[in-house]
């Protein structure tokens, strides 16, 4: 069921990572933004991402991170912590779950694929667990798809990691893409090309263009990233060159 309109979509300016030089993305740029999103759902706010935490003492001292509070980020546009009723991470790396635990406590849906949950499971360098993994009774584990409101869905969109996925929400007069770290820099999505620092398993970059053709393939009018300025179908937002057209046209 799709909605009648597109609901308010707002970009939550999170943190800002200053990279080490190892990083894979540090030599495009230094710093990097980290962007969550909240969905002005009729039904109830739905965060996508929740960005990094304060309190874990290799994080701050790797990658040195400004960062603001999603209580207040969200305020900022008008949603408040409990108008929120289900959050969503692309995947769980430090930075799109690390103010997870705000919600902890409550009856917030926690809503990530069963293949992040193995990940942390497997790898004890994968995120910080604290934030990553929420109460039993809240964590939702999804395989593939899954519709979470009207007009919103969750999309298998394997490739950065092997859990990730991304957000679809459709109305009757078009839709949008919540693509979370489907690529690092619009200019891939716009091409569909998987970069070896955003996909730095070999065998994970077919799986990750078919994610952005897939993504592609629905249309959106907008597509929102986590760590770079959206697209937009119509040309419009801060760069005119970040259209969505395919690589041929
Ligand atoms: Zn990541």
């Amino acid at each position: 069921m799709a909605l009648q309109q597109l609901p308010r979509i707002e970009r939550l300016d999170l943190a800002v990572l200053r990279l080490p030089a190892w990083h894979p993305e540090a030599a495009g740029s230094p710093t990097a933004p980290v962007y969550g999103y909240v969905i002005d759902h009729p039904d109830g706010a739905i965060v996508f991402d929740t960005g990094v935490g304060a309190d874990n003492e290799f994080i701050d001292a790797v990658y040195a991170p400004d960062h603001l509070g999603l209580d207040d980020a969200l305020h900022a546009v008008g949603i408040e912590l409990a108008d929120v009723v289900a959050v969503v991470n692309s995947h769980l790396h430090f930075d799109h779950c690390g103010q997870n635990p705000l919600f902890y406590g409550s009856d917030v849906p926690c809503y990530v694929q069963q293949a992040e949950l193995d990940a942390v499971e497997r790898d004890q360098f994968y995120t910080d667990p604290v934030w990553a993994l929420a109460p039993t009774g809240q964590q939702r584990a999804v395989d593939g798809d899954l519709a979470i409101a009207e007009g919103v869905t969750i999309m298998a969109t394997p490739g950065h990691t092997a859990g990730h996925h991304s957000v679809l929400v459709e109305s009757g007069e078009g839709c949008a893409v919540l693509a979370g770290q489907v690529v690092w820099h619009a200019d891939e999505f716009r091409d569909e090309r998987a970069t070896a620092a955003n996909v730095e398993a070999k065998e994970r970059r077919g799986d990750a263009i078919e994610s952005i053709r897939r993504l592609k393939a629905l249309r959106p009018q907008v597509v929102h990233f986590a760590h770079c300025s959206a697209l937009h179908a119509d040309g419009a937002g801060e760069d005119a060159e970040l259209r969505l057209r395919s690589p041929r046209g």
